[in-house]
């Protein structure tokens, strides 16, 4: 019998198909493979070919724009939104609307071509992490941005345009529909308990254990109970956080090992399967509150979101998570720190 089952954060209902429920090796997809055939302007020597930098690491030193960085964030060449003006509000009649502010940027995490974050060194990792914090750092002086997400997508059935490992960051003038959906529930959920929720679903998943994937001193992975997708997982710092931005050098280090952790667990599961992964954390006019808790979400690529979801938000999900949490954890990865 399929079971509905609902995210307590944002209300929303998933369909369990435990009847035909999928085993990683149900699902068909193309697994994603690094080629490095043809030119590639993320690689080392092809700084010309990308926007000038906006942040880089060079442990030892050299030019912009040159090579000798273990990290780059350039500006996005074809951006989703522009940096340039001021933020204009308007209405016409009854809708709203405003110029397409923003910033989009490019996190290029590693020189290497043939590397992925799964497979890049653990200080590789947490320094790809430093960069987001600086890039959050920095662009929330700007006063038109309100919110900042930062997003992957690996794998072409991602998403992802070039194969060299990237991720990405987009500013934006308003907090997206998605992120307030789980501030505010996770604030009704505060103002009714005066507990986190986020602190609730780490106690409870650890004290149950069937849906915890991993942990560490700093940091729990999870499947959540009502997932959107087949193998969607949670990472969630186990003291309550409510900005990425706001971490410690011994928290990236833990949830570099953590990140790296779950990625390699995914390719040995899913055979090197697309996917995203996307970083919640507050909005920036409340950054630090009581409420919310920060956390990250791996979603793999493996089924197609079609009329039934579109049409009502729901999600059909063939692969119960206990199930999937099963496969993640037996996927026995030694230690990587
Ligand atoms: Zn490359
Ligand atoms: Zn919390």
């Amino acid at each position: 019998m399929p079971e509905l089952r609902k995210d307590p954060i944002t209300g929303r209902w998933v369909i369990i198909a435990t009847d035909r429920a999928k085993r990683p090796t149900d699902f068909v997809r193309e697994k994603v493979e690094i080629h490095g055939s043809g030119f590639c302007p993320f690689c080392a020597g092809n700084e010309a070919k990308t926007p000038p930098e906006i942040l880089a690491y060079r442990k030892n030193g050299g030019l912009p724009n040159t090579a000798g960085w273990s990290l780059r964030v350039v500006a996005n060449k074809f951006p989703a939104l522009g940096i340039e003006g001021t933020l204009n509000r308007q209405g016409e009649g009854l809708y709203d609307k405003m110029n397409g502010i923003g910033a989009h940027e490019v996190i290029i995490e590693t020189p290497e071509h043939q590397l992925t974050l799964a497979t890049l060194h653990p200080r590789g990792v947490e320094d790809v992490l430093w960069a987001y914090r600086d890039r959050i750092l920095d662009l929330k002086k700007d006063r038109r941005f309100k919110y900042i997400l930062i997003f992957k997508n690996h794998g072409e059935a991602a998403g992802a345009s070039l194969e060299h490992t990237h991720s990405q960051l987009i500013a934006l003038p308003v907090v997206p529909k998605r992120v307030r959906e789980e501030v505010d529930s996770a604030k009704e959920y505060y103002n009714f308990k005066e507990r986190c929720i986020f602190c609730d679903i780490i106690r409870q998943e650890v004290e149950d254990g069937v849906r915890l994937i991993a942990e560490n001193q700093g940091f729990i992975a999870l499947s959540p109970y009502a997932p959107r997708f087949p193998f969607e997982m949670w990472i969630i710092p186990k003291t309550h956080q409510s900005a990425f931005e706001e971490s410690q050098k011994h928290e990236f280090e833990q949830l570099a090992a953590m990140l790296k952790d779950m990625l390699t667990r995914l390719d040995k599961v899913l055979d090197s399967p697309a996917y995203n992964y996307v970083i919640h954390t507050s909005p920036f006019p409340e950054v630090s509150n009581d409420h919310y808790h920060w956390h990250l979400e791996i979603m793999p690529k493996l089924t197609k979101v079609a009329g039934f979801e579109w049409g009502t938000g729901f999600y059909i999900n063939p692969t119960p998570p206990e199930e999937s949490t099963k496969f993640l954890r037996e996927a026995l990865v030694p230690a990587t720190t």
